[in-house]
């Protein structure tokens, strides 16, 4: 396995690795995805393998160019109101953090969607994801590049950590920007629905297009629409327990002495933490965390995951969470926060 600091160099040694049908981890601005050739189904099948992912999770497929639509839907499938719509969000909202689900291209092998008739595509911002598709020729498939179910990488380092060895290169440029998953839109029927919260806001989608609805999540792969719902996701390997704003001020620092337990406490902001702090007599706390000091909602989103791994990489026995306010990329904080704590 290679790890190389993006340049044109390591952007056309990957570009290489992709089109002879390798696996290649690139940066995006919402977290660094594991990359194989969309219409490559060897590849596709090393990439399931490769995170223990379950055959029943589609792939998103990547494009640098709202025309190379044309290669990976079938848009002649979708109703003409969802069609103005699709182009309306791919005009305002792409490239970014956006995967909008579609009638899939029949060249797309079943394998890259889990067997369903439709494909979630996305054009991603980062220079660095275009470029790599760009040169490589073709659509380029990428879940997240870390084990399925755990923490999503927002770093290279996070990459390495939990696939290295097992992929063929991985191309580092830092941290990603947003942090989060994009948001999966489902414009395959007249009842559009946000499949998975992410990082276009809900309210940037209704602006465009008008009210959407979002799925209720699901227990298992039985009739999912979008299987990345499942209940429990995202995880760090430490437990990890929820609270509002009300519930973790009055959390008592003393049950970890007791038990002897490292607890990290992970504050939405600044102002939360102090609370707690004239709540509590001796501190027994053994880490003290804030995703924003100053209550910013894209600085949180972008630190989550990234403070996750670290909680989880500190020899920490139980995790106490603020949740954020449940709005704007809130929404999609939440969602990461409650599906990967324990219920
Ligand atoms: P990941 O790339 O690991 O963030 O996960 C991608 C997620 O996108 C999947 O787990 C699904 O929830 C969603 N998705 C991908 N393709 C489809 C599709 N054709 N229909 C519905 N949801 C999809
Ligand atoms: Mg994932």
């Amino acid at each position: 396995m290679n790890f190389l600091p993006v340049t044109d160099e390591s952007l056309k040694k990957g570009a290489e690795i992709i089109k002879k049908g390798g696996l290649v981890a690139f940066p995006t601005e919402t977290v660094y995805g594991l990359g194989a050739d969309a219409f490559n189904p060897q590849a596709l099948a090393r990439v399931f393998e490769v995170k223990g992912r379950p055959h029943f999770d589609p792939l998103i497929i990547h494009i640098a160019a709202v025309r190379a639509l044309e290669e990976t839907a079938d848009l002649s499938i979708l109703d003409s109101k969802n069609r103005k719509k699709l182009f309306m969000l791919a005009d305002n909202l792409w490239p970014g953090p956006l995967s909008i689900v579609l009638p899939k291209n029949k060249k797309i092998p079943g394998i890259a969607t889990a067997g369903l008739e439709t494909a979630a595509i996305r054009f991603p911002s980062h220079e660095t994801a275009q470029k790599l598709i760009s040169l490589s020729g073709t659509a380029i498939a990428a879940p997240s590049a870390n084990p399925f179910g755990s923490l999503s990488p927002t770093k290279a380092e996070h990459v390495r950590d939990g696939l290295g060895g097992k992929i063929d290169l991985i191309l580092d440029s830092g941290p990603s920007q947003i942090g989060l998953e994009s948001t999966v839109l489902d414009l395959t029927c007249e009842n559009i629905k946000i499949l998975r919260s992410g990082g276009t806001p809900r309210e940037d989608i209704e602006k465009l297009i008008g009210a959407v609805s979002v799925e209720k999540e699901s227990e298992d792969e039985h009739g999912l629409s979008s299987p990345g719902q499942l209940k429990k996701h995202y995880s760090p390997k430490t437990p990890l327990f929820v609270f509002n704003r009300e519930e973790i001020i009055n959390q008592p620092a003393e049950a970890s002495c007791a038990t002897r337990e490292r607890i990290a406490l992970l504050f939405f902001d600044g102002s939360t933490r102090e609370a707690w702090r004239k709540t509590q007599k001796p501190l027994k706390i053994a880490v003290i965390k804030v995703l924003s000091e100053t209550g910013d909602i894209k600085e949180a989103a972008s630190n989550l995951f990234e403070i996750l791994h670290e909680i989880d990489n500190s020899n920490i026995s139980k995790i106490i969470a603020q949740l954020a306010p449940q709005s704007g990329l809130g929404e999609a904080v939440n969602d990461r926060l409650i599906r990967g704590s324990v219920k």
